[in-house]
């Protein structure tokens, strides 16, 4: 079953005297509940990759199919529905609120969308990434790879249908780098999701059940 799915997808930025292509013309397919690590070469895409896989911006031409929706055919208010319910971003600053605690945090999206917390699956959310016993402490009390360990949790609390992250251990050193990218990885797979890693490190895409490589805004090699 295909998560996502692009076609030909397209993203040019016209600047007036030049139209830069970002992407050029992108073929990718992404199956449930795989792990895979998108390896963009620096300043090849990767902003852009990530905006057009999570409809946070439309593409020039082609297509962005995630659960078979295209993405280009949903308005400004079914894009945001979309975001909020069937994709966790992960980015490489935390963006914890420093007045909430650990547990109201990862509890945040779920308030924000009106829905209801489910406490157990929150225990098993941070039991999964070892955050059991920071539930009411402050983020900045925190390290760094705690502290993504919250953004984590927070992306998946919502039960995304695919997690996105874009350079996720960006701020880490290797060593934890490896372990909170090896806890996400068991936690999506815990929780039947689909993994997608944005980076520009071909290191930390090791883990990954599949490796794409985009040069020039295009696939240079789909693992
Ligand atoms: P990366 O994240 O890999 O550095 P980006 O997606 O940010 O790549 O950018 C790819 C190319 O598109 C670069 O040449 C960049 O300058 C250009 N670009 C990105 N966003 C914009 C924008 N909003 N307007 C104009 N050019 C852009
Ligand atoms: P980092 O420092 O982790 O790379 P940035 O804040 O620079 O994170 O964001 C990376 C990209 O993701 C940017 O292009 C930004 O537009 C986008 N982004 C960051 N945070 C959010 C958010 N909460 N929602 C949507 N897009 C975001």
């Amino acid at each position: 079953e295909e998560v996502v799915k692009t076609i030909k997808l397209k993203k040019y930025y016209d600047m007036g005297t030049n139209v830069v292509k970002a992407l050029d013309g992108v073929d990718l397919t992404i199956e449930k509940g795989e792990f895979a690590a998108i390896v963009v070469k620096s300043g090849s895409g990767k902003s852009t990759l990530l905006h057009m896989l999570g409809g946070l911006d439309t593409p020039t031409e082609g297509k962005v199919l995630v659960g078979g929706r295209d993405l280009s055919r949903m308005n400004r208010e079914q894009l945001t529905i979309f975001r909020r319910r069937k994709v966790g971003f992960v980015f490489q600053s935390y963006n914890l609120v420093p007045d909430l605690n650990v547990y109201e945090n990862i509890t945040l999206p779920i308030e924000l969308d009106g829905g209801h917390i489910d406490r157990g699956f929150m225990d098993t959310l941070m039991g999964a990434l070892g955050l059991e016993e920071k539930r009411e402490v402050l983020p900045n009390t925190l390290s760094g790879g705690q502290q993504q360990r919250v953004a984590i949790a927070r992306a998946l609390s919502t039960k995304p249908a695919i997690v996105l992250a874009d350079e996720p251990t960006g701020n880490l050193d290797s060593q934890t780098s490896h372990d909170v990218l090896g806890l996400l990885k068991a936690a999506a797979r815990q929780f039947h999701q689909t993994l997608v890693v944005i980076t520009h490190d071909s290191d930390i895409a090791q883990l990954a059940d599949r490796i794409l490589r985009i040069e020039d805004g295009r696939i240079a090699d789909r693992g």
